[in-house]
């Protein structure tokens, strides 16, 4: 008898991952291809749809080929980067490249949200999809009708799923209120078609079944179901295994993402801080602009591993710094004009890493400290993943300040998260 596996794919920002995960979450296979950069400069960034396409589709057969003797996929959920936005016809076909994540063009269009959502939305700023959506609406106008779909829409389509189909996660930062588990009004007040819209499922519903043309050519059995996912983001925290109200994951990637497990929804926009639905919890969270990438502008990669050996957490340097790269910050203090404080420097270089790092560590207690006062949950413990996470030195540092027991993560894959959501499927 063939034993069952969940796959999940994670298409993330340099490429496309995919695990599969037996009854009992053990990894069978894993598979992954990278995928180029997307293209632009100034705030800029677009990528063919296609790209994504074929490297997904490489990465699967992978996956396939790596299945062993035994088991045979029955689910498939998919997660991709949170904001990235494309328009294509009423069958699916792009009608041009996705405007990307990061893409800051839609400033105009921002300010026309803020005139029209309410506070707590997810769809304030630049980056957000809906900001991105207007965008394209007001400089290349779809001459027929199209929908609107992210990246985790888009993919889930081609592989079978109606067209527009998209998951609550996603569609937050187009707008959707989890709360009243609908689109809201408004959005028609900014000019968009109700109709383009996709339709939200809560993440790890079942919505439709793998095309049998692709489960052949990929060597997959007939059948599978496919399975609403969600961002990227929420699936790195589903691969930890915080599961329980309390449990929170610090993100110690380029820039510092603070996510609490909680029962409540928790939105405070005037600090930065915002609430994705998890089935019956509430994922509330922060991202502040302080990060790695602000040690990757004073050293390089063999200085950070120096310093790291040489960190001392029980003699704090008391620098006091909020370590930015520009002035502006959104979490866990919203001030578009906060300037950074890295001064003095002193002279030892490790023991500027050190303030830094020090830095970084009260901005993660004052972040928790503001999720909670806005409503979350007590924290309870919290697990570390991104390039930081790695440093025991830190780790001690981050420990003393937040009082609470700091967890290794389950899995550091979002693509495990993925595969989570498309095991539960099965399960319930
Ligand atoms: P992202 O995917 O967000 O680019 P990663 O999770 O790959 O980031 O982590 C890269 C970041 O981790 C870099 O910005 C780097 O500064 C930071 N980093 C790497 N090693 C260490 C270390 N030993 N201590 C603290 N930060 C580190």
């Amino acid at each position: 008898m063939t034993r069952p596996l969940a796959i999940g794919i994670d298409v993330g920002t340099s490429g496309v991952r995919a695990l599969a995960i037996d009854d009992d979450g053990a990894v069978r296979a894993q598979a992954q291809c990278p995928m180029p950069a997307p293209l632009g400069s100034h705030g800029r960034l677009e990528q063919a749809p296609a790209i994504w396409w074929l490297t997904l589709h490489a990465t699967l057969a992978a996956v396939a080929r790596a299945i062993p003797a035994g088991f045979a996929a029955r689910t498939l959920a998919l997660d991709g980067t949170s904001g990235t936005l494309l328009l294509s016809d009423r069958k699916g076909e792009p009608l041009g490249p996705a405007l990307m994540y990061a893409d800051q063009r839609a400033q105009a269009e921002a300010t026309r949200i803020a005139d029209t959502a309410p506070a707590e939305s997810g769809a304030h700023g630049a980056s957000s999809a809906l900001a991105k959506l207007l965008w394209l609406l007001r400089e290349r106008p779809p001459a027929i009708p199209f929908r609107v779909l992210h990246q985790a829409d888009w993919l889930l389509a081609r592989l079978g799923a109606p067209l527009g189909t998209s998951d609550e996660n996603n569609a937050l930062k187009l707008g959707y209120d989890p709360v009243a588990r609908a689109w809201p009004a408004w959005l028609t007040q900014l000019g968009v078609p109700a109709g383009s819209l996709p339709r939200v499922h809560a993440p790890g519903t079942p919505v439709g079944t793998l095309s049998p043309a692709l489960a052949r050519a990929l060597g997959l059995p007939a059948g599978i179901a496919l399975v609403a996912g969600t961002t990227d983001g929420v699936a790195a925290f589903l691969a930890t295994g915080a599961s329980a109200p309390g449990e929170a994951v610090t993100s110690l990637g380029s820039t510092l993402v603070l996510k609490l497990l909680c029962q409540q929804p928790v939105f405070q926009p005037a600090s930065g801080i915002y609430s994705h639905r998890l089935g019956e919890l509430w994922l509330a969270g922060g991202a502040s602009n302080s990060g790695g990438a602000v040690l990757r502008a004073f050293f390089a990669d063999d200085e950070i591993a120096r310093c790291s050996k040489a960190l001392q957490p029980t003699k704090p340097t008391g620098l006091d710094y909020y370590p930015l790269l520009h002035p502006g910050e959104r979490f866990p203090i919203a001030d578009p004009a906060l300037p950074p404080r890295l001064t003095p420097r002193p002279d030892d270089s490790c023991r500027f890493f050190q303030g830094i790092l020090e830095g970084m560590a009260e901005i993660e207690r004052l972040g928790y400290a503001r999720l909670q006062a806005a409503g979350g949950e007590r924290l309870l413990s919290v697990r570390s993943i991104g390039g930081g996470a790695l440093n025991a030195g830190w780790t001690r540092i981050r420990a003393d300040r937040l009082g609470v027991p700091l967890l290794p993560p389950a899995h550091q894959a979002a693509a495990y998260g993925a595969a989570l959501l498309a095991l539960r499927a099965r399960q319930s």
